[in-house]
């Protein structure tokens, strides 16, 4: 009895981390390469993520959490949402919702340094980095080879990223879209303080979104827009790119600095028609992509791990194989309904806030207005944000 998880990114390390918490089975992770491990102290990771209450108790369950604690992280208590319509704004206060705060800030470097090294102190875990050259799939197991070596396991889990090599010999179909647009990530510092709000500005070409860090005029920040958008600014100086910023987030934080060159992404939606197939699982960014709009991508994927670890738990608690068809088709429906819901409305509310028609424009803005008025409707969405609803 053992599992083979293919890629060591935050939510396949979880993964693994939960399994060698909560049950005796051996566990190969795999990855094309190791994670970074050392850094410049004085640098934050351009890729940070807004994790929600769910995630960070999953962290918090692994003794992860302290250990980010004790290093750095950013922690927002309100949420500003603005567009560029009469400016229009939407206010998310936790002590309104009666919570301490809505999210935190991570560095995804730091996540996944913590969640590889305490594998370390587990004898039934081993990690490989190489290169796949082998799958195949029998009655009772799964065969791989990685660096000329065979691995034998009941259940192989593909956690490897969006473009899932894993995914991809499975045949299993895709429902996906180019968004045409890109992501620009940078570090920035800011003339005034954040005071622990997140904001996020949506425009008819995408969104920008101001992350506070733990330093009080320190940001990371995502900037959605088209590519050709995207391309113009990466090619402007330090000094032109941040007047850019500042105008285009309405000098809400002042003068802007960059830290670091900022990096982008392409933006996809992708959602896997499955994710199980004979004894193959896929979780994480290799099952859905979302647009990261809404900053839920790494959560959903936390929270595929731990419905998944908990199934497997269970049978292996009851001794039975790992890649039962009827507990593995649970973990499924339990994650693929709530994820596609995330995906679709995420979807929905991007094409809304860049639709150039006048009645959908007026249509939001009037229900933006309502909506900020509407306690119960903004309590019902900051839990589902945050993973408790
Ligand atoms: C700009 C941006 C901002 C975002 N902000 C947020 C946010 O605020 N909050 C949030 O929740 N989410 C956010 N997300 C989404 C989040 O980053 C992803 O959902 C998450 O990182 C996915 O993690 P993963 O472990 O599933 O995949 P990945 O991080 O892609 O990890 C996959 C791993 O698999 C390995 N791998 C790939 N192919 C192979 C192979 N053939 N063999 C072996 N190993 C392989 C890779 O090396 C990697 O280590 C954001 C995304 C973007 C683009």
């Amino acid at each position: 009895m053992a599992v083979i998880i293919v890629g060591a990114g935050i939510v396949g390390l979880t993964l693994a981390n939960l399994l060698a918490q909560q049950t005796d089975i051996p566990i190969t992770i795999i990855d094309k390469q190791p994670p970074i491990l050392v850094w410049d102290q004085a640098t934050y990771d351009l890729r940070c993520s807004a994790i929600n209450a769910f995630s960070q108790q999953t962290l918090q369950k692994l003794d992860i959490w302290p250990k980010i604690v004790a290093q750095r992280y950013g922690y927002y208590e309100q949420m500003l949402v603005w567009d560029d319509l009469a400016h229009n704004n939407i206010k998310f206060v936790a002590a309104e919702l009666g919570v301490k705060q809505l999210g935190f800030i991570v560095e995804n470097r730091l996540m996944q340094r913590e969640l590889y090294q305490r594998l370390n102190c587990c004898k039934r875990v081993q990690i490989i980095f190489g290169e796949i050259t082998g799958l195949t799939f029998s009655a009772e197991k799964v065969n791989l080879t990685v660096n000329n070596v065979e691995i034998n396991a009941e259940l192989i889990v593909g956690a490897d990223g969006a473009n899932s090599w894993l995914r991809q010999q499975l045949a299993i179909a895709t429902s996906q879209k180019n968004y045409q647009q890109r992501a620009l990530v940078a570090t920035v510092e800011t003339e005034f303080a954040h005071n622990n709000i997140a904001m996020q500005r949506f425009f008819t070409t995408g969104n920008l979104a101001f992350l506070p860090l733990d330093q009080e005029k320190l940001c990371s920040i995502v900037w959605v827009s088209s590519p050709e958008c995207i391309e113009n600014l990466l090619k402007l100086s330090a000094e032109a790119f941040c007047k850019e910023l500042a105008i285009t987030f309405d000098y809400k934080l002042g003068g802007l600095n960059l830290r670091d060159q900022p990096l982008s992404f392409p933006l996809q939606y992708m959602d896997a028609v499955k994710y199980v197939v004979d004894r193959a699982v896929l979780i994480g960014d290799a099952a859905h992509v979302i647009h990261p709009m809404a900053g839920q991508g790494l959560n959903l994927g936390l929270k595929d791990a731990v419905t998944l670890a908990n199934v497997l738990a269970a049978n292996s608690e009851q001794q039975r194989d790992l890649a039962d068809p009827v507990m593995l088709r649970k973990y499924e429906r339990q994650c693929k309904s709530h994820n596609l819901i995330m995906l679709q409305l995420v979807d929905k509310l991007n094409a809304a806030f860049r639709n150039q028609n006048t009645f959908v424009r007026l249509f939001r803005t009037n229900g933006i207005r309502l909506l900020n008025n509407l306690s119960f409707m903004k309590r019902h969405m900051v839990e589902i944000a945050m993973g408790i609803s």
